[in-house]
């Protein structure tokens, strides 16, 4: 099967800054993909790393890549390739395969209720008791994510009462310091929280590579791997506790969609900030983890990307916005 690509590059920026103890996240480039078969059937994709190293990588493959070519020999290019380049091509041929079917479910008014994203900075509490305000005429059935190792420890273990104080008893928390603790800072909290109803996980305390350290804590409490899983792929398969999984970046998200049609579970979906066309994966993903059997609110960081056509549920409207 021959098929046609272009390739067309994006940029936006996030409608705040995102602190993270790796760094400040406030924008996002990468590049959208159109593959097309010969019966004029259209698969999307998007390519989209979050760090620098990995862009010219990409840059690099998507220069290499030409304009005609057998669907063999995309998957051979893609076998070869990981990350984020390696989702947009596997995205796109899932599409013109017809394994996925991305137009059923993507209506914004149908979206999952996604964990809501915490600010580290001084607005932390305001923010938390509005959203809070805002849900009690709904149900208090919310979930937060808290990014640490941003601020001072002491400081952050401060906010850490605040914040559990003001929680509903049914509202759940994740935090989340982004693999930048050490084990004794982490001990410490692990112990803190160790009988706190409201805890939902910790998020990757340490290092990617500190496999030994992250078991320990975990017959402790929930710990969910995330940087170790974009690191070490082979603990997708292995690790038996939560699993963040960011499709835009974790590679070919075929195998990601088999996992979740075969019902494993564990798995919580989470955006690393998408345009409209890698938005229908995370929430085509997100919907079937619901219907898994661990359903969990996903991390769709909703309100962190700004409302225009960019981010349209329609594939040729992200095309043109770009
Ligand atoms: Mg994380």
């Amino acid at each position: 099967m021959e098929l046609s690509l272009e390739i067309k590059p994006f940029s936006f920026e996030l409608v705040k800054p995102l602190n993270t103890s790796k760094g400040i996240i406030n924008k996002k480039e990468g590049w959208l993909l159109n593959v097309q078969d010969e019966t004029g059937k259209n698969g999307w994709g998007e390519i989209a790393p979050l760090n620098q190293h990995e862009m010219s990588e990409c840059e690099n493959l998507l220069n290499n890549l030409e304009k005609k070519l057998s669907k063999r020999q995309l998957e051979v290019k893609l076998l070869k390739s990981s990350g984020a380049f390696a989702f947009g091509i596997g995205a796109a041929l899932a599409e013109i395969e017809s394994l996925i079917d991305l137009d059923i479910n993507n209506n914004s008014s149908t979206w999952l209720e996604s964990a809501f994203l915490l600010p580290t900075d001084d607005s932390l509490i305001s923010v938390l008791e509005s959203k809070l305000n805002e849900q009690s005429a709904k149900d208090e059935n919310i979930t937060f994510k808290w990014k640490v190792a941003c601020l001072p420890n002491e400081i952050e273990k401060k906010l850490l009462d605040k914040i559990l104080n003001r929680l509903p008893s049914k509202a759940r928390l994740r935090i989340d310091p982004n693999a930048g603790w050490d084990r004794k800072t982490a001990k410490d909290w692990v112990d803190y929280l160790v009988n706190e109803s409201k805890l939902e996980w910790i998020e990757q305390p340490l290092s990617s590579s500190d496999l030994e350290g992250m078991t320990m804590l975990s017959k402790q409490i929930p710990i969910a791997l995330d940087e170790s899983l974009i690191d070490y792929p082979v603990l997708r398969q292995t690790w038996k506790s939560w699993q963040i999984r960011k499709p835009l970046l974790e590679g070919d998200p075929r195998q990601l969609l088999k996992e979740l049609n075969d019902k494993v579970g564990y798995r919580v979906i989470s955006s690393s900030f998408e345009t409209g066309i890698g938005r229908r994966w995370t929430q085509y993903l997100a919907t079937l983890q619901q219907q898994g059997p661990t359903p969990t609110a996903p991390g769709l960081g909703p309100g962190w990307c700004p409302n225009t056509p960019l981010f349209s549920d329609h594939p040729i409207s992200v095309w043109n916005a770009a």
